[in-house]
């Protein structure tokens, strides 16, 4: 699905099946073609597809091309994939409309197949390219795995979604037990190691893909854990702490096992207009502290409202 590695995915928006069929056909090699014919269906399928490029119809019934690239611009479930608007108007004020709109370019009827797949390369390669930049930019150096900056972003964007979905979200603030004297005993090049290894447990666990896993601090891992409920959490909770223990990585130093082992503390929440993130993460982060004070190895869930779940 992604422009690295797999194919692209090219939306096609018209209201006429006979465009439809001759873009596909002219843009066949270039990735998965997938199409809707009205602006709506197009929106929606924007949404679950999150397709690479949007070729889109300008003239069509109910929501013209120009409304739906302003709603795809301001949506911010909605993926921001370029869009090259196709009509018959070959208009400057038309084509300023449509960059004003948030195309990036514009393709005007009759269609000529050359100019077609040479325009639709060219996005191609510069979503490629951003989006490689922008995977760059987002990702912790050691582990691989999203950094804080990233996280933030993405929790703020999420807590939004989940508000106005009105439906809960959860979080898990994972902690590698007693890091410092594993660093100690093994050095800090081990230590690089012995946070890899953990990191690569907690990061190849996601199931979904709006989960996001980032490297919060030196040895402190964060998990958001969108659409779940506090059975949810437990179940993630008791799996996560299970999946780093089965890694059995020796730490001689370590007063809690003897292979490597998290705490983590877990809360869900659901969004409402007087509650923060902070609160939020307070709300994890005391029931990481209460995790480790039961013997670390194990995970806390903060109770339902706030507070501290009793065992
Ligand atoms: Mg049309």
């Amino acid at each position: 699905m992604s422009a690295q590695g797999g194919e692209s995915t090219i939306l096609i928006i018209d209201d006429n099946a006979e465009t439809i069929q001759l873009l596909a056909a002219m843009v066949r090699d270039q990735g998965k073609i997938i199409f809707a014919m009205d602006g709506a269906a197009g929106l929606e399928m924007a949404r679950r597809q999150r397709p690479q490029l949007i070729l889109l119809d300008v003239e069509m019934h109910h929501m013209d091309g120009f409304e739906v690239c302003r709603r795809i611009a301001a949506d911010p479930d909605l993926p921001h994939s370029p869009v090259i608007f196709v009509t018959a108007h070959d208009s400057t004020e038309s084509e300023l409309a449509g960059l004003a709109a948030g195309a990036v370019d514009f393709i005007t009827k009759p269609l000529i197949a050359p100019v077609v797949q040479a325009r639709v390369r060219t996005h191609l390669r510069l979503q490629a390219a951003l989006q490689s930049l922008q995977g760059q930019a987002s990702r912790d150096g050691l582990t691989g795995l999203y950094n804080r900056r990233f996280f933030d972003e993405r929790m703020a964007e999420e807590f939004a979604r989940h508000q106005r979905q009105r439906d809960l979200m959860g979080v898990a603030l994972i902690d590698v037990d007693h890091f410092k004297l594993y660093n100690d005993h093994y050095g800090h090049q081990m230590g690089d190691t012995c946070l890899k290894a953990v990191a690569e447990a907690i990061g190849s666990g996601t199931r979904r893909p709006a989960e996001i896993v980032a490297r919060y601090g030196g040895e402190e891992f964060v998990v958001l854990l969108p659409n779940s409920d506090w059975a949810a959490l437990e179940h993630y909770g008791a799996w996560i702490c299970g999946r780093v223990a089965a890694l059995q990585l020796p730490h001689a130093a370590s007063l809690t096992a003897p292979h490597v082992s998290i705490s983590a503390g877990l809360s869900a929440i659901l969004p409402e207009p007087g509650s923060s993130i902070e609160m939020f993460l307070g709300q994890a982060d005391r029931a990481l502290y209460l995790a480790k004070q039961q013997g670390r190895n194990c995970y806390r869930v903060a109770a339902e409202g706030a507070g501290s779940h009793g065992p």
